[in-house]
Order: C-alpha cells, then structure tokens, then sequence
C-alpha cells in the first residue's frame, strides 16, 4: 500500500493469499480435533471474502455493502485468533466472549459513526489489532517455545502495534476514511498484514508439524499406558548411566519392581481396572523419584528404576517409600495393591546386565518371602 503499488491490488493480494492459505489448510488436512486448523481455515475464507469486497467496492459504497463485508473480515480474523489459542488450549469462554465482543462491537460502533469514515476506519484497526495480539503473545512469550513460534509471535504482535498506530492516526490526525490515501503508517500497516497472512498460514501448518512431530518422538521413547520410558528407551539411557557410573566409581544402583497377584487383580476386576491399576502405580512411582532417576516399563506389570549417584542404603529407602506409597486400602473404584522390589547396586565391574538380574533375582525372593517387600541383593551376593 505505498504510492508505488495500487491499493486495490494489495486488497486482491491478501483476499487471494487467504483464500490460497485456506486452501492449503484444507488440501493438508483439517487436522486432528481441537487443534483449531478447522476454526483458523474458516477465518482464512472469511478473511478472503472481506478483503475481496473491500477490494471490489466503490469508494462510495453504502451501509448495506461495507459493515457486512467489515464483520466478515473482522470475523475472520477473530477466528484466525480462536484457531491459534484453541491450538495452544487456550480458547476458553472468556477468550471466545472477548472475540465476540470485539467483532460486533466495532460492527455497531461502525454503524453509529457510519458518516465520519475515519473513525470507521480506526475502529476497524482496533478491532484487527486485538484479535491479533492475545496470539502473538502467546506464540511470542510462552517459556520453551521454539524459534518458530516466537517468530510468528513477533509478526503478530508487529502487524497489531503498526494496525493501532493506523487506527491512532485515523482518530487523530485524519480526517477522511480513504484507504486509498497512502500514508506511511498505512504502507507498513499493509506490509505486516501481508506478513501475517504469509507467516500465520505457513506457520500454523508447521506448527501442527512441530507438534506431530514431538508426539512421535515420545510414542517412540513412553509406554503409551503408563508413560514410564519404554523399554528399549530405558535400557539405552540406563546402559550409558550405568556405564559412565562404572567408569567413575560413582554409585549408582537398581530397583526392580513387580505388582504382587497381578493375574488376580485382572481375573478379579477385569483388565480395564488392571490397566487403571498400572497407571495408577507409575504415576504413585513417578512422585517418589528424582527427576533425573529412570522410570522405565520393563515387561507387563514389571518396572524398573534406574537410581543415579544413589548407594545401596539409600536405593533401599526409595525402594521403601515405593512400597509404602502403594494404596491400603479400596479406593476410586481401584483394588488396594502392594508391589514386590528387588535392589541391586552397582559394584566393581558390574554392568546394566548385572545389575537387572540381580535386580531381578532380589525381587524374586522379596516375592518368595511374602511379597510387598523390599530385598537388596549385593553384586558380591550373587557372584557367590
Ligand atoms: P506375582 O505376585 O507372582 O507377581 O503374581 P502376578 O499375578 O503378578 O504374576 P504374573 O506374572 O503371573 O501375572 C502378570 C499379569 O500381568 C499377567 C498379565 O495378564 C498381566 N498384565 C501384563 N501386562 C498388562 C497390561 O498392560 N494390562 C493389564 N491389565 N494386565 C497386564
Ligand atoms: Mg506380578
Ligand atoms: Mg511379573
């Protein structure tokens, strides 16, 4: 929108730029539910419907013709907002109210200031700009976001402060609603909508590809279950641990796990309640760990606990809170259930392989002597 170029055509741009962006959108795939792609697409067509009828009208169209256009658009924008919080989980009901409101309070302020077009004009800046920036905040802000995400914040966020000094400056320094009158507020304005309509569309696609892409790492790595490491996981990540521990002659030591009269658990109350019971255990086991200990899924209701930097004293003392963590007592529907654990601690020599069999052979004794108790076997014990 600078002197150089038409105004029209820029408008033709946009509605042309959504209108392929939405089309994008829909040829990838809508997406899985409550990810939003569905709500910023339809913000996409409405975007481009709005931008084309403002491209289309005569300087000199009536009431009829331009707040219908300006809700679309203005709507279109709300969802395009919508879209992106319900993709991050934040569309709540005020977000939603917020967004209304802003669309059809504009709309009828338009209505009421339909003879001054400038003020029809900053109202229609303020109403983009604050669809925009509770996204570009979040992309912007939000810890741990990836580089990706900060920078569309930043378009966002840019595009809403240069549409707030356009809406400023038809409030305060202008006196006609002509869109078509350059000024440089205007141009820039123009120009980071252009980029929010490129970036936004091209980002939100990879964002959903960011996000695929982290949920497919952790299926790769986390029982899907109980969200302990897997096993192949845990085993990798305990070998280096473990390794390292024995080259350093740091203590490092083992627990082995396994639910006691599980089978009856599953006979008793069906195996939903026996999955219910196995979250329920890792999540009980989670809380009593530190967050650099291993938790992994060994077999079917068989974990293992990978302890760093931690004595065969102190492995036991974890091992016991565990147990004693475990519930008493009925409740929520669930079983009371006790779980057998076997300890072993790294010695001279020993590797990852030692210390799960005597994980393994501790826990089995704990098992022979009653069950919902703690056994250490020391690497010597079993070298014996
Ligand atoms: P013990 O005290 O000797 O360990 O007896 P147990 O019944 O726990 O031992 P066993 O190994 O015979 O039984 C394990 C049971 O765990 C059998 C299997 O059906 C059940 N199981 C394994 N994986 C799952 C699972 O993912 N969900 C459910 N519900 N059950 C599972
Ligand atoms: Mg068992
Ligand atoms: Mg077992």
């Amino acid at each position: 929108m600078s002197p150089m170029f038409d105004a029209r055509t820029a408008l033709l741009l946009l509605a042309f730029g959504d209108f392929c962006a939405a089309v994008v959108l829909l040829v990838h795939g809508v997406g899985e539910r409550g990810r939003g792609t569905r709500l910023f697409l339809l913000g996409r067509v409405a975007q481009a419907v709005g931008w084309l009828s403002m491209g289309l009208r005569g300087v000199d169209a009536g009431m009829a013709a331009i707040l219908p256009a300006n809700a679309l658009l203005y709507g279109g924008f709300a969802l395009e907002s919508a879209g992106l919080l319900r993709f991050f989980g934040h569309l709540g009901p005020w977000s939603r109210r917020f967004l209304s409101l802003v669309v059809c309070g504009v709309v009828i302020a338009q209505a009421l200031v339909f003879d001054w077009p400038h003020l029809r004009q900053s109202l229609g800046g303020l109403a983009l700009a604050l669809c925009l920036a509770r996204p570009g905040f979040l992309l912007a802000l939000t810890p741990g976001g990836s580089v990706l995400r900060r920078f569309m914040g930043m378009a966002y966020l840019a595009c809403a402060g240069a549409l707030l000094a356009n809406a400023a400056t038809f409030l305060l320094v202008r006196t006609t609603g002509d869109v078509y009158t350059q000024g440089i507020d205007q141009t820039i304005a123009g120009l980071l909508l252009y980029l929010v309509m490129l970036v936004g569309s091209v980002g939100f696609v990879l964002l959903n590809k960011e996000r695929a892409d982290a949920e497919l790492r952790r299926a790769a790595t986390v029982d899907g279950l109980t969200q302990a490491l897997n096993r192949v996981t845990f085993l990798a990540r305990a070998g280096e641990l473990t390794a390292m521990a024995a080259r350093t002659g740091a203590p490092l030591s083992l627990l082995m796990l396994d639910l006691d009269h599980f089978k009856v658990v599953n006979d008793t109350y069906g195996h939903a309640v026996g999955d219910e019971v196995l979250r329920d255990f890792s999540a009980r086991v989670r809380s009593r760990l530190r967050p650099y200990d291993l938790f992994g899924r060994y077999g079917g209701e068989e974990f293992c606990v990978l302890l760093p930097a931690t004595g065969a004293q102190a492995a036991v003392g974890v091992a016991e809170r565990i147990r004693t963590s475990m519930p008493r007592e009925p409740f929520r529907n669930l079983p009371a259930y006790t779980v057998s654990i076997g300890v072993a601690t790294l010695g001279e020599h020993s590797t990852l392989d030692d210390l799960l069999r005597e994980s393994d052979l501790a826990m089995y004794q704990a098992k022979a002597q009653g069950r919902d108790r703690v056994r250490l076997q020391h690497a010597r014990e079993s070298e014996e």
